[in-house]
């Protein structure tokens, strides 16, 4: 919710999406920036009037104030007890590059080098520069390092990310050699760049002919970056996000568009972005983070030796943000947007949003109140914007731009609906001034504030294994503008001042909203409406640019456009020299990572799986409800029913007291439908449900109590709440396809291949949206909710459950004693235990036609289930193939943003690509895998054999968050043991095995298989490819 107007994008969407999902701090930001740091502590305590009792602890502290580091004076140092961290804030004498570093007890280390990029033009310049800046360096001229060290390191996380006012190079990792190799890199890369015209015409925009090897053919516009930001405008929330930061900040970088606007691109010229990189890429203008337990003088050393000495200090005010002057008066801006085919009836695929400009974001109490204000106002069932915009029931509910958001250098809180009728858009507008008025003269429920408060200080408890990452995000946007990163993590001691203030002005927060929200001209109401034309517009204006510059060609001209789109397939095709280029050995990643010992217990005979693990004082609880005697409509339904039983109520609370409850006293209560199939002989699968929680141990007993209050108590008779959550649900679930294409379409590819693969796409892919929406349409209200009320009679049954506690030591016995009087009071019937079997396909293929410029290919087929002796080394071709093939050929000649190949552990072994601008000509290359493996089997080195194995490592060493150690047992029931075993069957696939499985699974096609795509709609596709295929509208 926090970071909607930002538009980050990222080098490789996986890990990106990987990386964000496992965010769980929230951002929350912070005081003007004190430049006198001695005199910080006594400033802030005589200005809130709260004295907080301190004891001065004699800390040894690495480095201590005022002495000088390889050339790095060190400016200030922090302990901050709330992350159990040290920080020291370092500048460079020479050249004023401020390091930040932060000396906390974690293994996963973090290093990152960014820029205040300021764009004054939406050609994507320093989204262009962020990937050119990426294609080789001085000392490793490498095409592409970047992504050649994705697979010679065990980076838990590898990006570069363009904002709209910076430019970031992260990467973490647990191995100290490889943070040392990553950081050579990137330094490098960021600092000496070669910037070549080769790499701007591949990863930026040129003109080329079609056929690069008929100069008949017309020319056309290509480029990775060019496709990119065709594809992430495909998704409308994203247009829509997009046009709120650029209306609402109008005056200076942000109303342009950093990633680039696909028809502004091709102004851009390679002399700007050489220009542009020699201002902007200065020792000066950059800010260096570095998190974890490692020894900094390290890369104080390298910085200051190999990329700082020669350089001056300049005067980096050029990149500063001036505040947004404010208005006289609010503004309306209406846009229009793609007619979604997936999205709801055309007459309801609109949005709107009312924007509020804030404070300045350096202002980090401010800042951090009316975070924590836009939460009490917009968050769950209490609040009022819930009351009066959600429960009358005439939009799909929030949209994607919805919240609070502090990276900006002037903070904005907006709400916005989705799917809402343009008659409805006055509604909105009355209720949204209602509401602030309501909350300005009434003032808030005490419970509904405390639980909001709850849950912040839960999240700063809860333990994330990206922990150094989430913090630099959320610290990043503060950073570039100067703000005071380090005050902004006394969280506990903004809380505090927040309450005292509470306490002391019984009007605060509604004072608060006179100011912000009543009395605010900054106010900027944004409407968007699906246009039918909107596709054919963008087409229009992209022909008519393409015109206006082969116009402009003459002979001379055309002929060198010919020849460089031969240099450049040469260039792409030739062998890349990634011997300059640091590896890590076999040495480095033999020993798997070492987990806390899982127990296996029967409790009150329930199957119970016990972890003792340093959690911080929170305890982490799961149950998993075996379904499978669900009859297929009910299974279908469990999805809606998993995102709906708690919102309801139960027999004791109201669906606002129970909220309240939840979050007064846990993380939530949340469910998630599981198909798990067989991973011994992949014959059968089975379906459960999962119920996760956790909460403060003082709360422990609480936690299972409104569990059980819900399991026993579940309610399904209010059906007109039902109605307005089960639209909700299916407006939310239809977001989100356009830009995780990819996984949609290994869905449907996956369909194609047995009745398990068919099931899952009906249950989370292309087709659940279609079936939750003719459900909705072909059933009344009263009917749905029986069916719902049948499904929990059903699931909630404890001769059909296992449990799952993660404590620490001290408190584990406790948190057995309560779980068992938990176990005690479960509703029992019959064991039921029935197995599905697996059934497969014959080949077919399959598309879902959308209204997007771009495609998403995926070919599926089936081989082999995790625990058979080839999947390791299917799973090392898998990684080899993408690196060597798919990459190279899909990606960079032919010009998609992304593309790979994977095995999942149901044996379904997939080609994807992402974004990209061919369909069938992709398709074609995945069919023609065994072809170039047979060609190039000299690539079938030891070398090459070894990098794919640490990119198979990268995941199966990534770090566990506490809470969540011995999940794969608990759901796939892979033992630590099998694991092991898995791991070390990875490590040891040779030349042999991997010839080997490229017979005995690729020579053949096989016997069963699936492909789709989803993209434009193509009269040519049975010709071009020769199959039939059903098409989906
Ligand atoms: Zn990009």
């Amino acid at each position: 919710m926090l970071s909607r107007l930002k538009l980050l994008r990222s080098a490789n969407p996986q890990i990106l999406r990987a990386q964000f999902l496992t965010s769980t701090f929230k951002s929350v930001s912070t005081l003007d920036k004190m430049t006198e740091t001695k005199a910080k502590e006594a400033k802030l305590f005589s200005h809130n009037k709260v004295t907080f009792p301190r004891v001065i602890h004699q800390r040894e502290y690495k480095y201590t104030e005022g002495k000088v580091y390889h050339g790095f004076r060190c400016e200030r140092v922090d302990h901050i007890s709330d992350f159990e961290l040290t920080s020291y804030t370092l500048r460079h004498e020479g050249t004023g590059m401020e390091l930040w570093h932060i000396d906390r007890s974690d293994a996963n280390k973090v290093f990152s080098i960014s820029f205040r990029t300021t764009p004054f033009d939406s050609t994507g310049l320093p989204h262009i520069l962020e990937h050119l800046v990426l294609c080789g360096s001085k000392r490793y001229p490498v095409r592409d390092p970047f992504f050649k060290m994705l697979n010679r390191s065990v980076a838990t996380f590898m990006n570069a990310m363009t904002g709209p006012d910076y430019t970031i190079y992260p990467f973490s990792t647990m191995n100290e050699i490889d943070y040392r190799n990553l950081q050579h890199i990137y330094l490098d890369a960021v600092f000496r760049p070669n910037l070549k015209y080769l790499d701007f015409l591949q990863e930026g925009w040129r003109l080329e002919n079609k056929d690069i090897h008929d100069r008949d053919t017309q020319i056309v516009i290509k480029g990775v970056v060019y496709n990119e930001m065709k594809g992430a405008f495909a998704e409308n929330a994203q247009v829509f996000g997009q046009n709120l930061l650029n209306n609402i900040l109008p005056d200076h970088t942000y109303k342009h568009v950093s990633g680039g606007n696909p028809l502004e691109i091709p102004k851009l010229t390679h002399t700007d972005l050489v220009d542009f990189h020699r201002k902007y890429y200065h020792p000066s203008n950059s800010r260096v983070f570095s998190y974890g337990l490692l020894d900094l003088s390290k890369t104080l050393a390298i910085l200051d030796k190999d990329y700082l000495s020669d350089q001056r200090c300049i005067d980096s005010s050029y990149s500063l943000i001036p505040p947004q002057e404010r208005w006289i008066q609010p503004r309306n801006v209406h846009i229009s947007s793609r007619l979604d085919n997936m999205g709801a009836t055309i007459n309801r695929q609109n949005q709107i949003a009312i924007a509020l400009l804030m404070c300045d974001a350096t202002n980090i109490q401010e800042s951090f109140e009316l975070h924590v204000l836009s939460e009490i106002l917009i968050r769950g069932p209490n609040s009022v914007f819930y009351k009066n915009l959600i429960e009358p029931n005439f939009s799909g509910g929030y949209n994607q731009s919805t919240g609070y958001s502090s990276d900006t250098k002037d903070t904005a809180f907006v709400v916005g609906l989705q799917d809402l009728r343009v008659e409805d858009f006055t509604k909105f507008i009355e209720l949204f001034d209602k509401t602030i008025f309501k909350a300005m003269n009434d003032g808030f429920e005490s419970q509904h504030v405390e639980s909001v408060l709850h849950n912040l200080e839960l999240s700063l408890k809860h333990q994330s294994p990206f922990f150094g990452n989430t913090l630099l995000f959320n610290s990043t946007a503060l950073w570039n503008y100067e703000g005071d990163v380090v005050s902004n993590l006394r969280v506990t001691e903004m809380i505090s001042r927040l309450r005292e203030s509470l306490s002391h002005k019984k009007t605060y927060f509604q004072d608060k909203i006179k100011q912000y929200f009543v009395n605010n001209n900054h106010r900027l109401t944004l409407t968007m409406s699906a246009d039918e034309l909107y596709e054919e517009n963008f087409k229009q204006a992209e022909f008519e640019l393409l015109n206006q510059k082969v116009k402009s060609l003459d002979k001379k001209k055309l002929k060198k456009i010919h020849e460089n789109g031969l240099i450049l397939d040469a260039f792409q095709k030739a062998k890349p020299n990634t011997e300059v280029l640091p590896c890590l050995s076999i040495n480095d990643v033999s020993k798997p990572p070492k987990l806390p010992k899982i127990l296996i217990q029967s409790i009150q005979n329930v199957q119970t799986q016990i972890c003792k693990v340093s959690t911080n004082d929170i305890t982490y609880f799961k149950c998993l409800f075996n379904i499978t005697d669900l009859s297929q409509e009910e299974t279908l339904l469990v999805p809606l029913f998993c995102s709906v039983i708690s919102a309801l109520g139960t027999g004791k609370y109201n669906y606002r007291e129970f909220d309240t409850l939840v979050f007064s006293k846990t993380g939530g209560i949340d469910f998630k439908l599981n198909l798990i199939e067989n991973v011994e002989d992949a014959k059968s699968y089975g379906l459960s449900v999962m119920m996760s929680s956790h909460a403060l141990d003082k709360n422990v007993p609480d936690m299972f109590g409104l569990c059980q209050e819900l399991f026993h108590n579940f309610k399904f008779d209010d059906s007109e709440r039902v109605k307005m959550l089960i639209e909700n649900y299916i407006s939310n679930i239809s977001v989100g396809v356009a830009s995780s294409g990819h996984l949609y379409a290994m869905l449907g590819a996956t369909a194609l291949v047995s009745n398990a693969g068919k099931l899952k796409s009906l249950l989370s892919g292309v087709d659940h949206i279609e079936f939750m929406k003719n459900f909705v349409q072909q059933t009344n209200m009263l009917e749905i909710c029986d069916k719902l009320r049948s499904i929990g009679t059903k699931i909630f049954n404890k001769n059909n459950m296992r449990g799952a506690i993660n404590s620490t030591e001290s408190y584990l016995p406790s948190a057995i004693n309560h779980y068992r009087n938990f176990l005690q009071a479960l509703p029992e019937f019959k064991k039921t235990n029935k197995i599905s079997m697996i059934n497969f396909y014959s080949p077919s293929c399959q598309q879902y036609v959308m209204n997007i410029p771009v495609n998403y290919c995926a070919k599926a087929f089936f081989t082999v289930p995790y625990m058979h002796q080839d999947h390791p080394s299917l799973r090392v071709l898998a990684k080899f193939v993408s690196t060597k093939y798919l990459l190279p050929l899909v990606r960079e000649q032919n010009g998609a943003y992304g593309a790979g190949a994977k095995i999942s552990s149901d044996g379904i072994f997939s080609f994807y690509s992402y974004r990209d601008p061919h369909s069938t000509k992709t398709l074609d290359a995945f069919e023609k895998t065994y072809e170039w493996l047979r060609s190039e089997r000299q690539m079938i080195d030891p070398q090459s054999i070894f990098e794919a194995k640490l990119g198979v490592l990268q995941q199966l060493d990534s770090p566990i968050a506490p809470g969540n150690i011995g999940v794969d047992n608990f759901i796939y029931e892979v033992s630590q043991e099998n694991f092991e075993k898995y791991r070390s069957g990875i490590l040891s696939v040779t030349i042999d095995d991997l010839l080997d499985t490229i017979e005995k699974y690729f020579r053949k096609p096989p016997n069963h298989y699936g492909k789709c795509i989803l993209g434009p709609a193509n009269k040519q596709l049975e010709l071009e490819t020769s199959q039939k295929w059903k098409i989906i509208n």
